[in-house]
């Protein structure tokens, strides 16, 4: 088969909007089994209504990537209903760009909390079941910034090549059933920038958005990484809009 359609349960994080609702949205369309999870249920159980009425499987979980035995203990349980997890997608995250000289120092730390600590508590989570499947797959969704700084993202890049290096040792240290894949963004239409605080960021990031490109663009990125058979681990993508320099 040149794609694998097996049924997966796939937990994705930051599900209640942007590119995690984008994803969630997609992978169900697939015919995967998808766990929503995110602080904002509310978000969660409308989304996950509307999936369940187009006749997909999907259920919405509360959870903050930061609390990571509560993020252990949804994992234990959505595998435990389901027989497993097959994939999950750490997607959730903040970007409170400023300068360093702002020291918006707070920000700094959600930034790490979330960005970073965020995704290895699912991976913490996620590693005993894959072990004991002997598969399991994890999307990491990074950025651009993974790869770049700009002047105001100093920290949040910080936590986006943190996040590129975990996904790649995580593979380089899985047995190769472990696939580890790293989905880089550059601008797309979300609620991300909305939470920027820093006057001087903000006014900044109005231009820099107007190029956006739907959210869904990324989760056909997710998706084609998913859909690879089990011997072929699509280690990173890169999408950006056209007009993005
Ligand atoms: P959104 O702000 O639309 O989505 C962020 C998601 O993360 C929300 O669902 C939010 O849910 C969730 N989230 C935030 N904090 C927590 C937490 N503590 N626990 C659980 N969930 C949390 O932005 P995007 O869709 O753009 O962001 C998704 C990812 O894509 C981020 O990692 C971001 O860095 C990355 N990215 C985005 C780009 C863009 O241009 N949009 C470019 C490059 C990368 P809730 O508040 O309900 O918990």
């Amino acid at each position: 088969a040149e794609t694998d359609d097996r049924r997966q349960v796939v937990l994705v994080t930051g599900a209640s909007s942007g590119i995690g609702e984008a994803t969630a949205r997609h992978l169900a369309a697939e015919g995967h089994h998808v766990v929503l999870a995110a602080r904002r249920t509310d978000r969660l159980d409308a989304i996950t209504e509307e999936l369940r009425r187009a006749g997909h499987s999907a259920e919405g979980r509360a959870l903050d990537v930061t609390d990571r035995e509560r993020f252990g203990e949804l994992v234990d349980d959505v595998a435990a209903r389901h027989g497993g997890l097959d994939v999950l997608v750490g997607n959730a995250g903040v970007m409170l760009l400023s300068r360093l000289d702002a020291l918006l120092v707070d920000e700094w730390d959600r930034m790490l909390d979330v960005n970073v600590r965020g995704l290895y508590n699912g991976i913490a989570a996620v590693l005993p079941h894959f072990r004991e499947q002997g598969a399991g797959h994890v999307v990491t969704i990074a950025s651009i910034g993974a790869h770049e700084v700009v002047p105001t993202s100093a920290i949040y890049s910080a936590t986006k090549y943190a996040a590129w290096a975990l996904t790649e040792g995580l593979r380089q240290e899985s047995d190769p059933a472990i696939r580890a894949t790293t989905v880089s963004p550059g601008v797309t239409e979300s609620e991300l920038a909305d939470h920027i605080t820093d006057p001087y960021a903000a006014d900044a990031m109005v231009a820099y958005r107007a190029a956006a490109v739907p959210a869904d663009a990324i989760a056909r990125a997710v998706g084609f990484a998913v859909a690879q058979p089990a011997d072929v681990d699509v280690n990173e993508i890169i999408v950006r809009p056209a007009a993005q320099r």
